[in-house]
């Protein structure tokens, strides 16, 4: 991942700025990500091991994998991030070689962030799979999550929607001990994520995102930028109703544009 560029919906996060809510969450992937990243030297020094692993888990669309871009484009840090069913798929009979290989990769662009994001896909409960393949995928996992402490700048991160589903001997001390729970957001995160996801998107007149926010009840994070993209429909519409030149305008999104989205939107 790398920064991207600015003044659309689709762009992906840029820092803190563009999180909503999940408060707690931010204070500890700050504390784990911004030492190594900051100050790699005192971090290499420390005679006490420091924090290495974090998991994220929570319902789909409240932010896992969007908190972790943020971090990444806040620290200054580079991110291998790969998808479990990835590692998969792409390099079958290979998996525990491709596994081997990301931590090969991150290590060598320390500080860097090595993501698995749906982490169940790789990392379930041994013993259940007939093929072996996942059995010896979390195997190496564990070999080379023990082996991270020995590594300077490295932070593994697991998303997932399912912990249910993990091997235990993931989650234990040294390896992803750090258990963050994403859940779905109050009316208060969820007015925060309206504010954060909009932050770069042209308004026409007054709007009231606070209240939009607070009226979409059971709405995640993903449901509010499904929101917002509804409302950016309606006034791309409401440029090419009205205008000679459709393409000299901008279309901004206004008061009317959100409310009818809302109404047409569901959690
Ligand atoms: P899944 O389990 O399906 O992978 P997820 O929890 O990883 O879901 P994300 O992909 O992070 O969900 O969220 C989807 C989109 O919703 C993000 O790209 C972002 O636009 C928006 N979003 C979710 N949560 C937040 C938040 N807390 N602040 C700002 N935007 C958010």
């Amino acid at each position: 991942w790398g920064p991207g560029q600015r003044g659309s919906l689709n762009e992906g996060p840029q820092g803190w700025q563009d999180v909503g809510g999940l408060s707690e969450v931010q204070a500890v992937m700050r504390e784990t990500l911004e030492l190594p990243s900051k100050y790699p030297k005192l971090v290499a020094m420390a005679p006490l091991r420091l924090r290495t692993g974090l998991l994220l888990y929570g319902p789909p669309g409240c932010g896992k994998t969007h908190i972790v871009a943020a971090a990444v484009a806040a620290c200054n840090m580079r991110c291998i991030s790969v998808k479990g069913p990835e590692v998969l798929n792409k390099y079958i009979g290979a998996s525990e070689a491709a596994v081997r290989d990301l931590f090969r990769r991150a290590s060598a662009a320390a500080p860097c962030v090595l993501f698995f994001d749906e982490f169940d896909a790789i990392a379930p409960q041994r013993g259940h799979d007939s093929t072996g393949v996942t059995d010896r995928v979390v195997n190496q996992l564990l070999t080379e999550l023990d082996g991270v402490e020995g590594l300077t700048g490295v932070i593994v991160i697991g998303a997932t929607s399912r912990p249910d589903l993990l091997d235990a001997a993931l989650l234990r001390p040294g390896r992803l001990d750090r258990l963050l729970m994403c859940p779905f957001p109050t009316a208060y995160e969820r007015a925060a994520i309206i504010k954060a996801l909009a932050r770069n998107v042209p308004f026409h007149g007054e709007v009231d995102l606070e209240t939009i926010g607070r009226t979409a009840d059971g709405f995640t994070g993903a449901d509010l930028s499904a929101l917002l993209s509804e409302a950016q429909l309606a006034a791309v519409h409401g440029v090419l109703d009205q205008a000679d030149q459709p393409s000299a305008q901008t279309p901004a999104i206004s008061q009317q544009h959100l409310d009818q989205a809302l109404r047409l939107s569901r959690p």
